[in-house]
């Protein structure tokens, strides 16, 4: 097996256009990116609040794009880290990181709240990613009680039923300034250097990463390249 799964991150009226962009990217690729939402993106950006938005994304998983939830408002206000959370988190988001300090009953809570709001807009979702992938194990046994088919971390993705692990190495960026965004990159190319043979390997698109030239560039390169030596696949078809 040598395939790949694409996504595209933060899915939310808040960011509509860059994400429709993003979209067009693949599209012209020939590529179904599975779609993260955010049901309420820094709880200011509810996804029912634009008629729109609903109908561009039943349109989309009508052309096949997986939905995927992608935490409830994203963000970790009103969770506290721990200082051990800290060391867990550290250099790897910007307070972005919603299920870090979560344990079982308050992940399974907004789990249960954003796949209902999910379904009551017609859309069925296939798993659950934590935003910047930071979540407890708790998180995942939540995802699996809640009967989603696939959760995440950005080392592997969990096959809920029959339960089953995927090593899966993330290829992203970071578009949030310009040391950030020439190093995603330059780690973009170690990736496809170093880890071309891994058996499953993910395309991470963020609304941020058109935010710096570097990276606008590099994921439209990357998605080339990584296309050119493997298939898209779906979540949905990993046993
Ligand atoms: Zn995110």
């Amino acid at each position: 097996m040598s395939e790949l799964l694409i996504t595209i991150h933060d899915v939310t009226p808040a960011l509509a256009p860059r994400v429709e962009t993003i979209w067009r990217l693949c599209e012209s690729r020939g590529v179904v990116p599975g779609l993260l939402v955010v049901p309420d993106w820094h709880g200011v950006a509810a996804i029912e609040s634009e008629a729109g938005f609903g109908s561009w994304l039943r349109a989309r998983a009508a052309e096949g794009a997986e939905i995927l939830l992608h935490g409830e408002r994203h963000d970790e206000v009103g969770s506290p880290r721990t200082r051990r959370d800290e060391l867990r988190a550290f250099g790897k988001t910007n307070m972005e990181g919603e299920f870090l300090t979560l344990d079982y009953a308050a992940a399974r809570e907004r789990i249960d709240r954003g796949v209902a709001r999910l379904r009551a807009m017609g859309l069925d979702p296939v798993g659950f990613v934590p935003p910047a992938w930071l979540a407890k194990p708790a998180t995942h046994a939540a995802v699996r009680d809640a009967g989603l088919h696939v959760s995440e971390d950005d080392g592997a993705v969990y096959v809920h039923a029959p339960e089953r692990t995927w090593r899966s190495p993330v290829v992203r960026w970071s578009g949030r300034g310009a040391v950030r965004a020439y190093g995603s990159v330059a780690f973009e190319r170690l990736r496809w250097w170093f880890q071309r043979g891994e058996p499953v390997v993910r395309i991470a698109l963020h609304p941020g990463d058109l935010a710096h030239p570097a990276t606008a560039a590099s994921i439209e390169r990357g998605l080339d390249a990584w296309l050119s030596v493997r298939k898209q696949t779906f979540y949905r078809a990993l046993k």
